[in-house]
């Protein structure tokens, strides 16, 4: 092998360990350049394309396509990147840059060829990471390897969910097992009632931020308890309450382990919130002090961030599983049985009250937050009981609204039009009303055409999927017909979301002779585009996919009803930078926030939403399309009727009309309007950098300061 050749290699693999790349296209297609149907295969996994294809190949390949100034190039970005301290965070956070923030979160979403994530927590976790790293946050994720992550989605012939479980295989995945000075792997202990559980941890670097996972798979475990981490959201309530021990405990024992003090501490979801207990013992054991003392202590730096409306979404354990696993430390810090399972109850009094881990994050933070403002209203209505006598609107529970890491999110093509139109230091600058005022000076046949570049990439991109589909179900399709499926002309809606029934993910089959009035007309038709998952356990989430499934079957239907396994990373990417309007129908008030609207609105795409979530606050009226006015009822089958009327509605008299009113030169001019005044409106606010600042700012800030002032 030749210096050369080993050089290029051993640079591709440095890009390849930093998940950096994930957000620099460049990269990504320096990658796709190299070996375009490699880089398919391998699911869009730089390490496993690197594993597979030999030095002595990337050199002739690169020679062959003058690729090796395009490798300098983005290696001296990162490196540059990774160097600088001329960030945002090193001005603006304070006393958070001696201790960091460390950010615990049951799932990370952040490429689809790392699947630790299973929808819109882990994604949100995921850009939390990217825009603090981005922006310069000190800030440390703690989260499980899941070995086999959430589960594929296979559709049997009858349009049923199955799931298929496959192990990743861990050469082929940006990891380093964290080593002690001796150089042999840290190991966490925890100790239960029932034997010790252990961990190992490996890290993973995204941009500037170290994210740290834990993991069962150890000599040193029982064979079940090796399992213990191979699932997300898999098990009963064991194995929920060890995964949330090992993620709360286990992760604050390994701060300890490697000396690093957090200045604040984020629950992202109450699956962690067993931190705040080690955390207090450790206080305890150092300073000498009660529980009751540490625990006070601990909420000053302690921020969580709830993410359900659904009282369902919230674990609650029973007190037997709660003493097995957390009897010896309960011991160990001074509480009666009674006394620790207050800390999770809303009643401390109601000994049959199980232990929820919401009350216990609750109860030991500082400052909650909902993701939108209607969550925050919501969540304070919820969780009065927690604060008796005090008026509704007093309950100590904010909201700071989710964001979208925008360069994770946008198209290519999207990023060059901003590039070229709105100046290289557009993206620094997102946060800015006046960056997204620009936009009108981008030419309406430009933006359109780029949009309809961006819609044809998706069609090629369901069909392809739709051929393995198809295959596999027994379909008799040739790619002739595959090619009819969709077309570029047509108004196309893009939905995908998890089947859970606030969802309402069948909304739009609700009055289906309106539905194949819309589909089957001649001049002004609609094409649908639906995708996501069902939890494995959930029969009436799989009967709602069945029934979009089984249509997308129907001969008469398929070229306008698709419905594509498999909601990931990768596919949500695609859909939301190619739909026309993005779909979602919420049962409302269940919608916490619903971060997938906000991906298509720099891509060129309109959100047709329920008055939920963020787009309660985002809808000005003419910056997308509302279904029904927000109104709600208290029996949901009433508001589901409403609302079908409503959508039906607004597709037949707004969305419609509108995207066929095309002039003379075929561009639907009002249309272009709307997506322009969308991108100007809402660009700046819900993109995940505005977001992280908030979270600086308003909790992160203030906690550091507090838990510092404290210590002295
Ligand atoms: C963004 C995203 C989600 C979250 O979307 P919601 O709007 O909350 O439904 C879920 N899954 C994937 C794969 C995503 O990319």
């Amino acid at each position: 092998m030749n210096q050369k050749s080993q050089q290029m290699h051993e640079r591709l693999r440095m890009l390849a360990m930093n998940l950096w790349w994930t957000w620099h296209p460049e990269v990504i297609n320096l990658f796709r350049d190299l070996d375009t149907s490699l880089w398919r295969r391998t699911g869009h996994n730089p390490i496993e394309f690197l594993n597979t294809i030999s030095p002595e190949e990337v050199e002739a390949r690169a020679a062959e396509l003058v690729l090796q100034s395009r490798i300098n190039y983005a290696f001296h970005r990162l490196k540059e990147y990774m160097e600088s301290r001329d960030t945002w965070g090193f001005v603006n956070c304070g006393n958070i840059n001696k201790w960091p923030v460390v950010y615990f979160s049951a799932e990370f979403g952040l490429h689809e060829s790392l699947p630790i994530y299973s929808g819109g927590l882990g994604i949100l976790a995921g850009d939390h990471l990217k825009s603090s790293s981005d922006l310069g946050i000190p800030l440390i994720g703690v989260g499980l390897l899941y070995s086999q992550g959430y589960f594929d989605q296979r559709l049997n012939a009858d349009g049923w969910q199955e799931e298929v479980y496959t192990d990743f295989d861990w050469d082929n995945q940006p990891l380093e097992l964290i080593r002690d000075e001796n150089n042999n792997p840290v190991m966490v202990r925890i100790e239960t009632r029932t034997g010790v559980l252990h961990a190992r941890v490996w890290r993973i670097q995204v941009g500037r931020v170290l994210l740290m996972l834990l993991d069962s798979d150890v000599a040193e475990n029982s064979e079940e308890d090796r399992d213990l981490t191979s699932r997300l959201y898999g098990g009963d309530d064991r194995l929920r309450i060890r995964q949330e021990l090992l993620l709360g405990i286990g992760g604050t024992k390994l701060l300890r382990c490697l000396n690093i003090r957090p200045g604040v501490l984020h629950l992202n979801e109450g699956h962690s919130a067993f931190a705040v207990l080690q955390e207090a013992r450790q206080l305890m054991e150092y300073e000498n002090i009660s529980f009751k003392r540490a625990h006070r202590r601990v909420s000053l730096y302690t921020i969580f961030t709830t993410h359900t409306p659904v009282a369902a979404g919230h674990d609650r354990f029973h007190a037997n599983l709660v003493e097995e696993h957390l009897g010896l430390l309960r011991e160990k810090i001074g509480l009666s049985h009674d006394d620790l399972m207050a800390l999770g109850r809303e009643n401390p009094a109601d000994k049959s009250e199980p232990f929820c881990m919401t009350v216990l994050a609750l109860k030991s933070c500082r400052k909650a937050n909902g993701v939108s403002a209607i969550h925050g209203t919501v969540s304070r209505h919820m969780w009065r009981g927690l604060w008796p006598g005090r008026p509704e609107e007093d309950v100590p529970i904010g909201h700071i609204t989710n964001g979208i890491h925008v360069l994770s999110w946008l198209a290519p093509q999207m990023m060059q039009l901003f590039d070229a139109r709105l100046g290289s230091r557009w993206s620094l600058e997102m946060c800015n009303p006046d960056t997204w005022n620009q936009l009108s000076e981008i030419d309406d046949g430009e933006l359109w055409e780029t949009h309809q570049i961006l819609k044809v990439r998706l069609i090629q991109f369901v069909r392809r999927r739709l051929i393995g589909q198809s295959e596999r179900l027994g379909h008799q399709d040739t790619i002739e017909s595959i090619n009819t499926i969709l077309h570029p002309n047509v108004l196309t809606i893009g939905s995908a979301r998890r089947f859970a029934s606030y969802k309402r993910g069948d909304l739009l089959l609700s009055q289906y002779d309106r539905l194949l009035k819309l589909i089957h007309d001649v001049d002004r038709p609609i094409q649908i585009i639906f995708a996501g998952k069902a939890h494995p356990r959930d029969e009436e989430g799989k009967r709602v996919l069945q029934k979009i499934a089984r249509c997308s079957f129907d001969e008469t239907l398929r070229h306008r009803i698709v419905f594509i396994e498999n909601y990931d990373y990768n596919l949500a990417r695609h859909l939301v930078q190619g739909v026309d309007v993005w779909l979602n129908n919420p049962q409302r008030p269940l919608e916490a926030c619903g971060t997938s609207g906000q991906k298509t609105v720099l891509n060129g795409g309109l959100n047709l939403s329920v008055l939920d979530g963020w787009w309660n606050e985002a809808f000005d009226g003419s910056n997308g399309f509302s279904i029904g006015y927000g109104g709600m009822h208290d029996d949901p089958a009433v508001q589901y009727q409403r609302d079908s009327d409503f959508l039906f509605d607004a597709l037949e008299n707004e969305v419609i009309p509108l995207y066929y009113n095309k002039q003379g030169n075929g561009i639907p001019l009002g249309w272009v309007r709307r997506m322009k005044h969308a991108m100007q409106t809402l660009g700046w606010r819900f993109n995940s950098d505005r977001m992280a600042m908030d979270y600086v700012k308003l909790l992160y800030k203030p906690a550091a300061l507090a838990s510092s002032s404290e210590a002295k």
